[in-house]
């Protein structure tokens, strides 16, 4: 499934060959995804010109002339594939400029397009209640302190509530919490001001991290079957049960299970 550093590094890559382009073509090759495409999507698309890519958790958003946005959200399996040579099953939206293909490919369907107002981007449906952006100002010690105070659920699971700190995944929340050296078990409300603040530091590393390993795979997506949004990067934590802490070596990282999701951690040096 695409993290945000995955999202991230798709847009930086679509908006290298598609800012400031003005699409000629476009094509649905069936009505729906996870959700149906907006209506009239190809009239609304075609002749209208990129001004701009960005990304609001993991939502990739496309920024046209016509003071609309294309949001994409890559679901579990979706990707964009750049001039592909050939139609691919599973293309379900091709954008096409005078020098470029873009198609949206997603086997399993769950994720979706919505075209949007530029100007009530903020309140669309699925950024009315998101939290701040972990790269951008507004995550601070003292909105985390603010967002956990009282709170009795493992600092975990609050962090992957979407309202507390948006757009990120059980991969970098394992990552995150290793790094800060915060037991994931810890409720959320007895978390102290000093972890909050090495824990924003972590996230923002941990993402940084992804996003810089990432960069390396934006030379690749020029070949004829590049594919954008997927890449291998390292982990401290995530995937490595039983393996020694590479932190404090007297641990062993350990998997245990919360909210029916795996955590990866070190019970010797996160506390
Ligand atoms: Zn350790």
């Amino acid at each position: 499934m695409p993290e945000l550093p995955e999202v991230e590094t798709t847009v930086r890559g679509l908006a290298v060959l598609l800012n400031g382009e003005r699409l000629v073509r476009v094509v649905l090759n069936r009505p729906d995804m996870r959700f149906p495409f907006p209506e009239g999507l190809v009239q609304a698309l075609t002749g209208a010109t990129v001004t701009g890519l960005g990304r609001r958790a993991k939502y990739g958003l496309i920024h046209f002339d016509r003071d609309t946005t294309l949001v994409f959200h890559l679901g579990m399996s979706g990707r964009w594939r750049i001039d592909p040579p050939e139609a691919a099953p599973h293309d379900h939206l091709l954008l096409e400029t005078a020098a470029h293909r873009f198609a949206l490919n997603d086997p399993r369907r769950f994720g979706f397009v919505d075209l949007v107002d530029t100007a009530v981007l903020d309140t669309w449906r699925g950024f009315a209640t998101l939290g701040p952006e972990p790269l951008g100002p507004d995550l601070t010690a003292a909105h985390l302190l603010g967002a956990l105070a009282g709170r009795k659920q493992a600092i975990k699971l609050l962090l992957l509530d979407q309202r507390i700190v948006a757009g990120l995944g059980n991969i970098y929340v394992c990552e995150a919490l290793f790094a800060a050296k915060i037991d994931p078990r810890r409720a959320g409300g007895m978390v102290s001001r000093a972890a909050l603040g090495r824990l924003v530091v972590a996230i923002r590393a941990v993402l940084l991290q992804s996003i810089e390993d990432g960069g390396s795979s934006l030379r690749d997506f020029a070949r004829p079957d590049g594919e954008l949004g997927y890449f291998a990067t390292r982990f401290a934590v995530y995937g490595r049960e039983g393996e020694p802490c590479p932190r404090c070596a007297k641990g062993t990282i350990t998997r245990i299970v919360q909210g029916g999701r795996s955590t990866w951690f070190c019970p010797s040096c996160q506390k």
